[in-house]
């Protein structure tokens, strides 16, 4: 087909997504939904080109409608959105033919789980697909949510669950460049340093009203900045951005980049006391290790529109950014802080313990990567939240992990009693609980994955068998 007229077929859909888009987002349609959109309607890889600049333009269209035009609007176009059963698997990317460079991002408050790997594996998806690169960076710019163990198990899980991490990026290690991005903002006249109190600033912020700091010039500007690296104290200055105090959404009004926090941190001790926000140290890294496609938490949607700003401000070109939703479980806690509490009052074993839903326990247990990949290849790029209970969620990773197992395993003939050529067995079972069987093992060595006849899959770990599912 040629370019246009592919264009033009799919030009009513294109306009009721991009509406359907707008309408759930304040009026704000995105490139990338709309893609997502036209894949699950069976846009082909080689015919995004051809579409792209068509999506682009209608955006733009939509988006400086106002809310009610789109509401009559999409009336018109709603019946172009199908019905039908969606196509599964990752959407093709725009611009990838060259190549990808993706991120993923977890923060140090502990080690990753079922719901990082969720959130991760499709940029390492990707990279496998196009080529590039695949980073893991640690965001570890809040001294106060560190766990000091979460470096090593990060990088040694992520290593095992992804098999392509191109390279590990500490974010407190590069506060150099932060303050190198800091500066530069501050004298394009893109931040100032505001020594507001808080409660005055937020009063501000409220009634869309400018602080005194935001005009001073930029030569007091630096010195303010010399100030909050070596003299002022917690809470007595923030650099903020400065986006626009009349902007609709409270939190883009003039965002903070960069605080001070006294507390040691734990992997750079008392060598820094400005820590850069989330939104300001995400933008400076995507922008120095030349991030393509981002694809991210859709609760960080409000936190990608600061680092626009930022790019913009810049002069950058902000990557492709896709969101997802994530799962939501309704009987499982995978919160890293609330783990590690239960850990610390020994409620569980460690991060290890084998009723946790870490990657330190199921790889353990025999889980395998290309479990997690399937699971993320049915997820797709969904940006719903999926809620979903431990048993459900389970019921598929194992039926995967099943599949690949079944080639891998060691059957391993059982019983109940002790018979000649049997020995007695420690299995770990996923209750914590220890179960004695005697089963016929020849030659199994650590991390050697097994399947007992009669009961199901599981993994030596020096003297017992961790079990992973039947
Ligand atoms: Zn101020």
């Amino acid at each position: 087909m040629k370019k246009k007229k592919l264009a033009d077929s799919f030009s009513k859909k294109i306009k009721a997504y991009a509406l359907k888009n707008a309408l759930e987002h304040e009026g704000k349609a995105r490139i990338e939904s709309v893609l997502n959109a036209l894949f699950h309607e069976g846009l082909k890889k080689e015919q995004i080109k051809s579409v792209l600049p068509k999506i682009k333009k209608t955006v733009e269209e939509i988006n400086s409608l106002d809310i009610e035009k789109q509401k009559q609007l999409f009336k018109e176009f709603e019946r172009e959105i199908s019905r039908r059963k969606e196509r599964t698997g990752l959407p093709e990317l725009p611009e990838a033919e060259k190549g990808v460079i993706t991120r993923f991002a977890p923060s140090p408050s502990g080690p990753l789980h079922i719901g990082h790997v969720a959130t991760g594996m499709p940029s390492s998806l990707y990279v496998k697909k196009y080529g590039g690169k695949f980073y893991i960076r640690i965001e570890d710019t809040n001294p106060k949510n560190i766990a000091p163990e979460a470096y090593e198990m990060i990088e040694k899980e992520a290593k095992w669950v992804f098999g392509n991490v191109h390279a590990i990026i500490v974010q407190s290690d590069r506060l150099e460049h932060y303050y190198r991005y800091a500066e530069e903002l501050i004298k394009k006249g893109f931040a100032y340093i505001c020594t507001c109190e808080a409660e005055k600033f937020r009063e501000l912020k409220k009634s869309k009203k400018e602080c005194p700091c935001r005009n001073l010039p930029v030569t007091e500007q630096m010195d303010r900045w010399k100030k909050m690296l070596h003299d002022y104290k917690e809470g007595e200055a923030v650099l903020r951005f400065k986006s626009s105090m009349q902007l609709e959404n409270p939190s883009l009004r003039d965002f903070p980049l960069a605080r001070i926090i006294e507390k040691e941190h734990p992997r750079q001790g008392k060598k820094y006391r400005v820590w850069p926000l989330m939104s300001f140290s995400v933008a400076v890294d995507d922008i120095e290790y030349g991030i393509t496609h981002v694809i991210r938490a859709k609760e960080h949607r409000d936190s990608a529109k600061r680092q626009e700003m930022i790019y913009k401000a810049l002069g950058k070109k902000f990557p492709y950014t896709f969101f997802l939703g994530r799962y939501k479980f309704k009987d499982l806690e995978i919160s890293c802080t609330k783990i590690r509490k239960l850990i610390q009052e020994r409620k569980f074993s460690g991060w290890d313990d084998i009723r946790l839903p870490f990657l330190a326990s199921l790889e353990k247990r025999g889980y395998q990567p290309e479990a997690f990949e399937k699971m993320a290849e049915v997820r797709g790029l969904s940006e719903v939240d999926k809620v979903i209970s431990k048993e459900d969620y389970f019921e598929l990773l194992d039926n995967f992990n099943r599949e690949i197992l079944k080639e891998k395993a060691l059957p391993i003939e059982t019983s109940e009693t002790q018979k000649q050529g049997f020995e007695e067995v420690r299995i770990l079972m996923p209750d914590a609980t220890e179960k004695r069987i005697y089963a016929k093992i020849q030659n199994i060595k650590d991390n050697d994955i097994v399947y007992f006849k009669g009961l199901g899959y599981a993994k030596l770990n020096k003297d017992i068998f961790w079990f992973c599912h039947r």
